[in-house]
């Protein structure tokens, strides 16, 4: 019998979804049921983002809007907020929200089924059953997270806050994690982490097996073999690319050639505001290093405009470098004054409108270049994952995606209807494009 039903609400990026799901697994195994509406739930699981101010302001809306549908009902259904809310504000929250029955930090995330069984009254005899995948979602992607925390305190960034000090999670877990995906139809894994370059640096203790990120991704490839599957790795800072681990990119074959590395800007001084280190001569130089070891390689960044203390030269500088770089695909964030960081009491907080127009040229560039590196795919042949299939106005596709495109994140691949299923892998030529996607014809199954 079920022990009660849970409606899930993640905001957030791709990580909330990966803890999202692995609380689902949890409370699944311990007898809870999902369902689909608040009407319908007994409680409410709300994941929370709080990455930027309008990201907590969006997590703390949708809880108010949430509890007033709820207070109309007769169910006495009950919330829990989750995630990056209550790490960053935890013991404000329950002065500030008597609507939520529990708050539960990131860290506290693994311990949800108590929770939610003391929300709910549940009394168990048995203790519950821990599934050994803790992944609900059938997808030909998943993500694994390699780490958590942060401990570079860049001057803007709350996450080092909201997620406290950097800490690696054993290989072993990683790997197991990893078999268990594959045996379950994974055709993708995606390595994440808020610093995956710097993986094993905090180990302790002498540990067998891989200490480093290219270790780690040699051992995480041998762990899919004999399966077709990609690997990719996501968010790795400028200093973590080290000439190791370039080489395990290079030499790896599930490896794929795509690279995030988020340098939020190319000036010196701004750089070392941000409390970042590096010049524009620096970072170029690690690109021509990428380009030349691994001439395929796909580059995504993030570019942070308006912080203070920037002038429209250095802003005119960051364009200049985004242009000659042509970046594949550049993630564009306006300065945000966050709450608790050293950035917020900076002195030389640029003008909003100043700041929007710097955002809007910085995108109009950005999208440029990504529409462009779009295109330049078209007429290749390159592999494809089926990721599902839409309904359009012009009836269903097939919607996959190439190894030079992060799922959720960069563009996608539009085919024509087969009979092919979610995680096959199809041979495909690209025949148009549009924006960051590509339509393309199986040539091959
Ligand atoms: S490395 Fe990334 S997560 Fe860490 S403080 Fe800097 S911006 Fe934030």
């Amino acid at each position: 019998m079920a022990h009660g039903s849970i409606l899930y609400i993640t905001l957030g990026c791709a990580k909330n979804e990966v803890d999202t799901d692995r609380m689902r697994a949890l409370l699944n195994g311990a007898g809870y049921d999902e369902v689909f509406s608040a009407e319908d739930a007994d409680a409410v699981i709300i994941n929370t983002c709080s990455f930027l101010a309008s990201a907590t302001s969006e997590s703390i809306e949708t809880t108010l809007t949430l509890a007033e549908e709820i207070s109309e009902g007769v169910r006495g259904t009950r919330i829990v907020m989750c995630g990056c809310v209550p790490s960053r504000y935890g013991s404000e929250l329950p002065d500030e929200l008597p609507e939520v029955a529990a708050f539960v930090r990131t860290d506290e995330e693994d311990g949800i089924v108590s929770v939610m069984d003391e929300v709910l009254g549940v009394e168990r005899v048995d203790p519950p059953f821990i599934p050994s995948v803790k992944r609900t979602v059938e997808s030909a992607v998943a993500y694994v997270k390699i780490s958590d925390g942060c401990d570079r305190y860049c001057s803007f960034c709350a996450i080092p806050y909201i997620r406290g000090r950097y800490h690696s999670r054993s290989a072993e877990s990683i790997l197991s994690e990893v078999r268990d995906l594959v045996a379950g139809g994974v055709r993708e894994i995606v390595l994440i982490g808020q610093d995956t370059g710097i993986w094993g640096t905090d180990f302790k203790d002498e540990v067998d097996g891989p200490t480093n990120l290219a270790q780690l991704m040699i051992a995480v490839a041998e762990a899919v073999r004999p399966e077709h599957v990609w690997i990719r790795v996501l968010y790795l800072q400028p200093e973590g690319m080290t000439d190791e681990l370039i080489a395990a990119i290079r030499d790896t074959p599930e490896v794929l050639p795509y690279i995030d590395i988020p340098v939020q800007h190319c000036n010196a001084r701004v750089l070392k505001a941000m409390h970042r280190s590096g010049s524009a001569e620096q970072l170029s130089d690690l690109f021509a290093k990428l380009r030349a070891e691994i001439p395929a390689m796909v580059i995504r960044t993030t570019s942070l405009v308006g912080f203070p203390g920037e002038t429209d030269d250095e802003a005119a500088e960051m364009l200049a470098f985004m242009d000659r770089e042509g970046f594949d695909y550049t993630s564009v964030f306006p300065y945000s004054q966050e709450e608790g960081t050293f950035a917020a009491k900076m002195d030389g907080q640029v003008d909003e409108d100043v700041k929007l127009e710097r955002t809007q040229a910085a995108m109009d560039l950005a999208e440029a270049l990504g529409f462009a590196a779009t295109a330049a795919h078209v007429g290749e042949v390159a592999e494809v994952i089926v990721d599902g299939i839409e309904e359009t106005d012009e009836g269903p596709e097939l919607i996959g995606h190439a190894w030079f495109q992060a799922p959720d994140s960069d563009g996608a691949v539009h085919l024509e209807v087969t009979d092919a299923a979610v995680g096959d892998i199809l041979q495909v030529k690209f025949t148009d494009s549009f924006c960051y996607e590509l339509v393309g014809e199986v040539v091959e199954e």
